[in-house]
């Protein structure tokens, strides 16, 4: 689970991290009466799950009432990269000397937990690593060991961190590794981590990904899953109890087995398209399941063909094939459907499908063919 930069504070905050007090509103009412509580000049921030709000204009600074109702109803309703505004965080305006960047994140490649800081913060860490490479500077930690005093001080050093901010630094890098690793996430960065002009160390921004697989420890998540927001195609399809990830391409997706649902994606890729979502179908995928799927690829917009690749184990080519059919009956497709099927019982499905003699699906025999075919048709007019 991704946290609003507003949730991300508070987690922050509850590990003695230093953040601006604030509140996070819905309406411009709410928002003027805010940050006259928090004192101007104060900020007005758009809580999307997306970065570089502030080139977007989703963040402004403010030094009157007035001032404030103007970029709140600016800021409300305004869409940043494809989100939605809903909320603001109103806080008090921190006066900046110098922006950093902090994060801590697990690196499967390495098996352990990765430390990145940088005195160029401020900006999207992905571009201080084209630019200026060398100023990021990495610790790794075996999480048995955990973090010390001194390697953070050492790593603090290192990233040349102006000499009157390192205390607070290294002091926001061990709470932070304690809130990654008590907390339970996955990633925890700090971007702009600030030394004001009165010498003071602070969070200005928060980003937190937890790790759902440890939920049941953390019965106070349910607050920050409340405001999480799905979007609609992925609402349904949980609705529908489908593993399902909404993309932003093309070609929808449907195979079964996480691994082949993947390596659709991958095939797609390859031959110059792009997935529209990730749907792994599970064990067995008879017409409830598959009709399910069908819906939630249908209320896609983008969707201009689907992928139908399916591996026969366990699960029989002919039942799936079956499950097409049906589905079809039930739901009135938009997009031409490429079917691949393969393993058992592969030829009886392929003649089902042939027998149903529909002119929306189209049977390739391989996988690479399939995606071919339902990339060419994703490019095609209707
Ligand atoms: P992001 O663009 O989504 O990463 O949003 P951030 O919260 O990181 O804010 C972007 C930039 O806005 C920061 O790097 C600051 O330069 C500026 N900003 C945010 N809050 C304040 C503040 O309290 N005071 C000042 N002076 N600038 C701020
Ligand atoms: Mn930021």
């Amino acid at each position: 689970m991704d946290l609003f930069e507003y949730q991300g504070k508070r987690f922050f905050s509850s590990y003695g991290i230093p953040t601006s007090k604030g509140e996070v509103v819905e309406e411009v009412a709410e928002a003027v009466r805010v940050a006259k509580e928090v004192g101007f000049p104060a900020v007005v921030k758009a809580q999307v799950q997306v970065g570089g709000r502030g080139k977007a204009g989703g963040i402004r600074l403010v030094n009157s009432e007035e001032e404030t109702e103007v970029a709140a109803s600016a800021i409300l309703g305004m869409d940043i990269k494809g989100h939605l505004v809903k909320r603001v965080w109103i806080e008090h305006a921190s006066d900046i000397d110098k922006e950093y960047y902090v994060s801590v994140t697990l690196d499967r490649g390495s098996k352990d937990h990765l430390i990145l800081i940088s005195s160029q913060g401020g900006v999207e860490i992905e571009e201080v690593a084209e630019s200026a490479p060398e100023a990021i500077k990495r610790l790794h930690v075996n999480p048995i060991d955990g973090l010390s005093e001194d390697e953070a001080r050492q790593l603090v050093a290192d990233a040349e961190i102006d000499s009157q901010a390192r205390q607070g630094v290294v002091e926001t890098l061990l709470k932070l590794y304690r809130a990654y690793v008590d907390g339970d996430a996955d990633l925890v960065e700090i971007n702009p981590l600030i030394l004001t002009t009165s010498g003071k160390v602070h969070a200005l921004d928060a980003k937190v990904t937890l790790d759902d697989n440890a939920a049941f420890r953390h019965p106070d998540w349910e607050d920050f899953r409340a405001a999480q927001e799905l979007d609609g195609r992925e609402k349904l399809a949980k609705e529908k109890h489908l593993n399902y990830i909404g993309l932003d391409g093309s070609v929808g997706i449907i195979a079964n087995g996480a691994g082949l649902a993947m390596s659709t994606l991958d095939v797609v890729n390859q031959v110059g398209g792009s997935a529209a979502n990730f749907l792994d179908l599970g064990g067995g995928a008879g017409a409830d399941v598959m009709a399910a799927a069908l819906e939630v690829i249908n209320t896609d917009e983008n969707v201009r063909s689907v992928l139908i690749n399916v591996f026969g184990g366990i699960t029989r080519c002919d039942q799936v094939a079956k499950g097409i059919v049906d589905a079809l009956k039930r739901v009135d497709i938009q997009s031409p459907l490429v079917v691949r099927l393969d393993g058992t019982n592969a030829q009886e499905g392929r003649e089902i499908l042939a027998n149903y003699g529909s002119d929306k699906i189209q049977v390739e025999a391989t996988m690479i063919d399939a995606a071919r075919r339902a990339v060419e048709l994703a490019g095609e007019e209707r």
